[in-house]
């Protein structure tokens, strides 16, 4: 992989940081394109504090026209290998509240990259997919022949996205295409420089958790205690950032064989469930502070369970996730209580 050049879409947000030091770590260099729209640039300033340097920016938006000519641009003159996309809006409650503003973000900016990658002639695409393509199948562990069927446009755009890269890697062979389905992204780099820094009131578990630790928010909401699980609460895969972004090195890797096939796709997961109760009992004990927190009802839409298989990629990857709940607690503490308004000062 060293001397390998990377586009990375999102590169500033939480998962995309995590995986520029991994791609510096390995000796590749990689271009950032993002809009901050849900990330900052001090991330930029941290990765090259943690891995040195080798990123550049590009501050553009892929879902904006008039960006598009000048991102098609940079894109050619930097001669990149391929791309990591993970620029997108993420949010499921809000995708409900806004489709159209998801479908308009989300599928353009993947045109533009596309068209940028043809430009540049490197047709290789890693995509950060979602577990949420698995829509409400309640059968774990999950393995990627397992039914599709997402339950929010959120969820349909990663979808989406993913068939038409097929499409487009069945329809010319020099498409490179390896859509990544992550499960639950939680903690941060052990260094405590980058972590997630969500916009407003966290909706997910660990960040939302953190926060009530670090004093920002009162009081956690457990979403429901009567599901057919080992204590009631809903159990999910949560897997360490460090441990995911990985999987994306572990993934161009492959890509980038003369062999590689056209279009792949590979669960990115621990391989086991976590309930809400153990995970508040974890980041207790690694935080040293109290989690208040009360039982509601269920939150609409939530299934019981599900975790992933992750043998496939650890067979074709040689990649897995070796990182404990106590590393994602402790790591995803040690950011969220050095920084407890994340980028900002
Ligand atoms: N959850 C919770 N309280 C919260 C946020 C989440 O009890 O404030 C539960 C949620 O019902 C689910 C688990 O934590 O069982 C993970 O939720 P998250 O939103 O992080 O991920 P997703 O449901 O998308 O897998």
């Amino acid at each position: 992989m060293t001397g390998k050049r990377f586009i990375v879409t999102g590169g500033a947000g939480y998962i995309g940081s995590h995986v520029c030091v991994e791609l510096v770590k390995a000796g590749c260099q990689a271009l950032v394109i993002d809009n901050f729209a849900n990330s900052s640039p001090k991330a930029l300033d941290r990765i090259a504090e943690i891995a040195g340097e080798g990123v550049t920016l590009l501050k553009a938006d892929l879902a904006d026209p008039a960006d598009e000519a000048r991102i098609i641009d940079a894109v050619k003159a930097y001669k990149p290998d391929g791309a990591v996309h993970l620029a997108g809006l993420k949010a499921v409650g809000e995708s409900v509240v806004e489709p159209v503003r998801y479908y308009s973000v989300n599928l353009p900016a993947t045109f533009t990259l596309i068209r940028a990658l043809e430009a540049a002639n490197a047709r290789l695409i890693v995509f950060s997919s979602s577990a949420t393509v698995y829509g409400d199948l309640n059968q774990s562990p999950v393995d990627e022949k397992g039914a599709t069927g997402a339950t929010n446009p959120y969820g349909r755009t990663k979808f989406f996205i993913e068939e038409m890269l097929n499409d487009l890697a069945r329809a010319d062979a020099r498409w490179k295409i390896c859509n990544l389905r992550y499960f639950n992204p939680v903690g941060a780099h052990p260094s405590g420089k980058i972590g997630e820094d969500p916009n407003g009131v966290p909706n997910n578990l660990f960040p939302f958790i953190a926060q009530v630790a670090v004093g920002r928010l009162p009081k956690l909401k457990v979403f429901g205690n009567d599901y057919p699980t080992r204590d009631g609460t809903g159990i999910r895969d949560y897997i360490h950032v460090v441990d995911l972004a990985a999987g994306h090195v572990a993934a161009l890797n492959y890509l980038t064989r003369e062999e590689a096939p056209g279009a792949v796709v590979y669960n990115l997961g621990a391989g086991r469930g976590i309930s809400v109760l153990e995970a508040i009992a974890a980041f207790k004990r690694a935080s040293n502070r109290d989690i208040p927190f009360e039982i509601a009802p269920r939150r609409e839409g939530d299934i019981a369970e599900i975790y992933a298989s992750p043998d496939k990629a650890n067979r074709d990857l040689g990649w897995k996730a070796t990182k404990t709940l106590e590393d994602m607690c402790a790591d995803h503490w040690r950011w969220q209580s050095g920084n407890p308004n994340g980028y900002r000062d």
